[in-house]
């Protein structure tokens, strides 16, 4: 890596995203070299996201009068995919928890007062890594209201990326009457409630996605973010499982480059069967770049077309439906389980290759694989296909995507 990302205010420039995905590639190679001592250890990759900070990335999605660069705003969503991947080629541990910290940025700078933009700015700024952790077990997250608009918490989240190191996370809950509420909470006095332990997978050791209990917590009303239902509006919240799908095609770019390394130091790349398998994996990760660049080409025109509308907000002026929020839907139910389809194809035909011996630790190609087979499971995969299958029936015009 070289230096500190300075971008001038007006991000959208083509030069000054190149110039943010160049760097995001820069870093990615120093995040590699961190990932086998942090899977070996089943440490948070702190050094890695020092090397974030130092590069500006972590807070480049920021808008720019928040100190930010405006990554992913209009024009520059495929910056943003691009730079995802990167750092998922770097990590995918650190991928998945950069990605939940940009996705937590956005939510506050869409549903949030100009209060709570300030401040999640200001923290982003001053280092706290965000996250998002919504999944849960029996004992979900219920929130009782308090006298003065705040809330009581009761219960508990699982999977939480980063637990005990993110100090910036939603650990979004139900109201009484079930609705369900965004809540950011600040955690560095709370540590204490954090059980990295548990996470014990054998696969992305350094996401550290633990179990926390928040029983008994009292936010603020500051601590709530949007109204109810925010969180699930289209077609942001579907969409946003592009992010993910970006970092899972970074993982799947190691594999190969593992893969083509171990090749080349073997001296088995003459090896027709060799050279025919890496062809059909470099082909299926081109499959998967194509379609990240479809998913934000749409999105562009449906921002195009929203003008001053609100983030989130689903407009009935869409009468071809060609980049309808339906359309961004359906495109990224298809997105994510295409490139879902292209990771496992790339980890087969890379395990072929490389054979057992190439499957031994501390081989990347073993890692990078552990990691990649449990990222690759994300919420819904059979409800994801089948409402893309369903669009595709009834209402093609929504499944054509980029192109048309
Ligand atoms: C490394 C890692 C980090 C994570 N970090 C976070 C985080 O920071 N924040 C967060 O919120 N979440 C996080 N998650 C959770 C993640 O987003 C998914 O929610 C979780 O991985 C889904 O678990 P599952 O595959 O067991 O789901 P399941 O929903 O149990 O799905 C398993 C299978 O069952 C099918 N299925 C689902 N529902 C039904 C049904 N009703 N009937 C029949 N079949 C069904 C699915 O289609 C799938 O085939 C993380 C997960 C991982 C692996």
């Amino acid at each position: 890596m070289t230096s500190t990302l300075t971008l001038p205010p007006e991000t959208a420039s083509g030069d000054a995203l190149e110039a943010l995905i160049h760097t995001a590639a820069e870093v990615a190679d120093p995040i590699a070299e961190t990932a086998a001592a942090c899977d070996a250890a089943r440490a948070f990759p702190t050094e890695a996201f020092d090397l974030l900070d130092e590069a500006g990335l972590m807070t480049a999605t920021l808008p720019v009068e928040l100190g930010g660069l405006g990554l992913g705003a209009r024009g520059s969503r495929h910056a943003l995919y691009r730079v995802l991947e990167e750092v998922g080629r770097g990590s995918l541990p650190v991928g998945r928890v950069y990605e939940g910290h940009v996705n937590a940025l956005d939510l506050v700078m869409a549903y949030g007062t100009d209060e709570q933009r300030a401040h999640a700015a200001a923290d982003a700024r001053a280092g706290h890594i965000f996250g998002v952790w919504n999944t849960e077990a029996a004992d979900g997250v219920r929130l009782d209201p308090l006298p003065g608009g705040g809330a009581r918490l009761s219960g508990a989240k699982v999977f939480c990326s980063g637990v005990g190191h993110v100090t910036r996370a939603f650990a979004n809950g139900a109201w009484p009457d079930g609705s369900w509420q965004m809540v950011l909470l600040e955690l560095e006095n709370h540590a204490d409630r954090a059980d990295p332990d548990s996470w014990r997978a054998e696969g992305m050791r350094g996401s550290v996605s633990g179990r926390i209990d928040v029983e008994g917590l009292r936010v603020e009303p500051l601590a709530l973010i949007g109204r109810p239902g925010d969180y699930t509006r289209e077609p942001d919240f579907t969409g946003g499982s592009v992010r993910f799908a970006a970092v899972h095609l970074g993982g799947a770019r190691a594999l190969f480059d593992a893969a083509a390394s171990g090749l080349r130091a073997t001296e088995r790349t003459t090896d027709p069967h060799q050279r025919a398998r890496m062809g059909r994996a470099a082909i299926a990760i081109e499959t998967g770049a194509l379609w990240l660049l479809g998913a934000a080409r749409l999105w562009e025109r449906h921002e195009a077309s929203c003008g001053a509308e609100e983030p989130g907000e689903v407009s009935a002026r869409y009468a071809s439906g060609d980049a309808s929020p339906e359309a961004i839907v359906a495109y990224a139910q298809m997105t994510r389980t295409a490139i879902e389809r292209v990771c496992l194809d790339v980890m087969e035909l890379v395990d072929r290759s490389v054979g057992a011996r190439g499957l031994l630790p501390p081989s990347p190609v073993e890692r990078i694989g552990r990691d990649l087979r449990l990222y690759l499971r994300q919420p819904a995969p059979d409800a994801t296909l089948d409402a893309a299958g369903a669009a595709a029936l009834e209402q093609p015009h929504l499944a054509r995507g980029s192109a048309r």
